[in-house]
């Protein structure tokens, strides 16, 4: 086993304790408090974080909206979007900086922190584009009156955007939530999760040297009661956009309620991915694989649910067990592992206890299902594949979080898709085929907010992302996340 030096650039990060971003100052929390922040590969303490509070909270929302009456309303949006790619070309200069960040706090593997440090960039490049491109319209009114009369629409940005992340992408996150907040002319307090908040610090140390004015973004460092439940109740906050459970959106939803923000929520899933008999089995199977084992299982849009048609369900549970068996487990920083750790050793007693509920309610254990025993500490847990062929054990409903795998079966395809609707999440779902008919025809029939044909986890900034039902409100990126960053004002003058 043989791990990646660390820049030295990293090793004095996590030298210095992590700080605070109020107005444009790097400061200690109020109450001097600091909380610890575990690497989940070797339990060791990684670095320690300004614990921010509720009397921190009312600064950085204080120094926002002081942002966004004054110095940020007076920059062009040309001036906006010059930053933005200043912001996008530090992120690709110090991307491998970001990357052993978010390895070292996340555990995954760091070829794919290395991807998700790349994706930083590109994202923050197409919200670059936007600023200029925000545009109201003219509208062909007819009152009643008679009187001659032009209405015109303004785009005006929101205001204080209160953005609470979570830890499975802590950079990705972050920046999708920052990009359009900066595209709009919005300002930004950011709530990292307690588990991530390293790379989001250096985040925000780059979005001050790529010269955004004091107050613009705000970070406030803390835990999820202490700092996030202010944040989310605070009566100067406009908005606020959350990714996280299910069960904390509803929290967030219930507290945004005080000021009438605005919200927007990307929260859990349970996606189903379907394998029709049609399909390239080999592609398939891998794809599924792919889909529940990629980030450890931890991801919103997780593949979790698999129908695969009766006439090819031997075929692809061989395929699954040779792709769960061929993941090398180990730290993410030792570039031959193809899987971390899971984030904590919460998420690691979550995962596990659905191992064993799994098997008590009647679902069969294909592969996994157990810490793999060569790695003594962090919070590994094997790859894990079910077989349910009755659909009611929790694995194949419940939201896991975790590299967990449920197949099922199936004959008939309308009653399938019933099958694979009901959930109370809607996030994503996926289909492979080879007959284009079936495939749109059961696109057209999941209720997800992404579909995925003969692929899984796509994204692109130009597209929209999001849930039905309990996986959110709203969509991020695309033109549509920019809609919901602005507030839209209809203008009447009377031309008599
Ligand atoms: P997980 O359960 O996977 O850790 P959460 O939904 O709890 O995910 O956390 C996502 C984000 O929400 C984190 O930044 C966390 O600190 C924050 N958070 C947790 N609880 C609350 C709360 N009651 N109010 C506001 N934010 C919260």
């Amino acid at each position: 086993m043989s791990q990646i030096q660390l820049l030295p650039a990293v090793e004095k990060f996590l030298a210095q304790p992590g700080r605070l971003f109020i107005g444009g100052t790097w400061q200690d929390a109020a109450s001097g408090r600091r909380f610890a922040v575990e690497n989940p590969a070797n339990e060791c303490v990684l670095a320690e974080v300004a614990e921010g509070g509720e009397r921190d909270v009312d600064t950085a929302v204080a120094a926002a909206r002081a942002a966004f009456t004054g110095v940020w309303a007076q920059q062009s949006p040309a001036q906006r979007g010059l930053l933005l790619f200043r912001l996008a070309e530090l992120l690709d200069q110090y991307r491998e900086e970001l990357a052993q960040l978010i390895t070292l706090e996340n555990g995954k593997p760091i070829a794919t922190a290395r991807g998700e440090a790349a994706s930083a960039a590109n994202i923050i490049r197409y919200f670059a584009g936007w600023p200029t491109k925000i545009e109201g319209s003219t509208l062909p009114v007819s009152p009643s009156s008679g009187a001659p009369m032009l209405n015109y629409t303004l785009r005006e940005p929101v205001g204080v955007c209160a953005l609470i992340v979570p830890w499975n992408f802590p950079l990705t996150m972050c920046v999708w939530k920052l990009g359009p907040v900066l595209a709009t002319g919005c300002v930004a307090v950011l709530k990292p999760a307690e588990q991530t908040p390293l790379v989001a610090i250096r985040l925000v140390q780059l979005i001050e040297a790529a010269g955004f004015p004091p107050g613009v973004v705000n970070l406030v460092t803390g835990l999820g009661i202490h700092t996030g439940a202010p944040l989310a109740q605070h009566p100067d906050v406009d908005k606020i956009a959350f990714t996280g459970s299910t069960q904390v959106g509803r929290l967030i939803a219930q507290a945004a309620t005080g000021n009438m923000k605005k919200v927007s929520l990307e929260l859990g899933g349970k996606s189903p991915n379907i394998i029709l008999p049609d399909a390239d089995i080999v592609r398939a199977a891998k794809g599924a694989a792919d889909g529940i084992f990629y980030n450890q299982g931890q991801v919103c849009t997780a593949g979790s649910r698999l129908y695969v048609h009766a006439s090819v369900l031997d075929q692809v549970l061989e395929e699954l067990q040779r792709h769960a068996a061929a993941h090398v487990l180990g730290p993410g920083l030792d570039p031959a592992s193809s899987m971390g750790p899971l984030v904590s050793a919460r998420q690691l007693g979550s995962v596990s206890a659905y191992l064993q509920r799994g098997q008590e309610e009647g679902a069969e254990l294909i592969c996994g299902g157990a810490r793999p025993a060569h790695l003594e500490r962090g919070h590994f847990i094997q790859p894990s594949v079910f077989l349910d062929r009755a659909e009611r054990a929790c694995v194949a409903r419940e939201e896991i979080f975790g590299p967990v795998l449920t197949v099922m079966s199936w004959t008939e395809i309308d009653e399938l898709v019933l099958r694979a609707n009901d959930s109370p999440y809607g996030l994503a779902a996926g289909l492979w085929t080879r007959d284009l008919r079936s495939a749109h025809r059961v696109a057209a029939q999941l209720k997800a907010g992404s579909v995925w044909i003969n692929c899984w986890n796509v994204v692109d900034p130009a597209s929209p992302f999001g849930g039905y039902k309990q996986s959110g409100w709203g969509r991020e990126m695309s033109k549509n996340v920019i809609d919901a960053y602005t507030e839209t004002k209809s203008v009447f003058v009377d031309l008599a």
